[in-house]
């Protein structure tokens, strides 16, 4: 038998970054929302107990160094599995853009192998507990939808799904490590409050307040240190639209538009700016 998952990327609506914490990490709070964007895993069954990983992407490492690679040696050392698999994954979200691509392959390596393996008493909660030994963002992609993320983001707390619109994506032809982005970061005395009023806005399920709310404490750091990031940010906030931020720690800048027409027009103009943009939608 073999397994497909799909393997959607995530947009940020809100990220706020509390503190420092002893071990290293910041604490966050966050609202994530899925898009229609994803990259496909396939799950091959291999006679020899071994993993082996094809990325059809020449930034993504074919090795263990490979967050699907990462999931699978975890997945098989949790239940003792002895069964080799071999992965393919065809690369559809940008690497290195702040859209969880690596985490979400992770993820799907999860959900997808306890399918192969028939582990059915397996919940998506342990699934997301593995996953976050693996990648903050993970346990997010193991549900996927629409959540809030707290702790170093790998605590889940679903919320109602956005209300239905479009996305205009568009990414700076530069990649950037999460890693590399927080350590700038200089810590405001009273931390920021985006994520509040976003999840109030999805309950109340209210477009215009949401986009009003969505902020990202990183922006201050990708964009100074980016300014190409910068002055698409700036170009895409030229087409009237709502909501514009950067996802993650970036560059992707991405606008949140409700008819299809205005999302075109802001579509067409940045193509001739950026060349990496795209109209996906909301599937949260
Ligand atoms: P991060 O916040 O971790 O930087 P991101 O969403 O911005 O995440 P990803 O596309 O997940 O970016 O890639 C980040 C890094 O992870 C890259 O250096 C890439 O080489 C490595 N990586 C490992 N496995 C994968 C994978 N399956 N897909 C994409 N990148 C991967």
């Amino acid at each position: 038998m073999v397994v497909f998952e799909k393997a959607p990327a995530k947009i940020n609506l809100s990220l706020d970054v509390l503190n420092k914490r002893a071990d290293g990490y910041h604490d966050v709070n966050m609202v994530m929302t899925t898009i229609d964007l994803a990259d496909r895993v396939s799950l091959y069954p291999l006679h020899r107990d071994d993993i082996t990983v094809v990325a059809d992407n020449q930034y993504v490492p074919n090795d263990e160094r490979n967050l699907a690679y990462k999931a699978a040696a975890l997945f098989k050392r949790t239940f003792h599995i002895t069964k080799g698999i071999h992965i393919e994954l065809e690369k559809h979200i940008p690497v290195s853009a702040g859209l969880g691509g690596g985490s979400s392959d992770a993820a799907a390596v999860l959900r997808g192998l306890k399918r192969l393996w028939q582990l059915d008493h397996v919940s998506n909660a342990t699934l997301a507990e593995m996953g976050a030994q693996i990648g903050s963002d993970v346990p997010f992609c193991v549900y996927g939808k629409t959540a809030l993320a707290t702790g170093r983001g790998e605590h889940i707390a679903h919320l109602p799904a956005p209300p239905s619109c479009w996305v205009v994506l568009a990414r700076p032809d530069i990649g950037v490590s999460t890693r590399t982005i927080f350590p700038k970061l200089t810590l405001n005395d009273v931390p920021s409050t985006y994520t509040e009023g976003v999840v109030t806005a999805l309950e109340t399920h209210d477009f215009y307040a949401m986009c009003d709310h969505m902020g990202n404490d990183l922006e201050s750091v990708t964009l100074t240190l980016y300014p190409e990031a910068q002055r698409i940010k700036e170009k895409m906030q030229q087409y009237d639209i709502p909501g514009v931020m950067m996802s993650g720690s970036g560059p992707t800048i991405f606008g949140l538009v409700e008819h299809y027409s205005k999302a075109k027009r802001a579509y067409n103009g940045l193509r001739g700016f950026c060349h990496d943009v795209r109209l996906v939608r909301v599937m949260g």
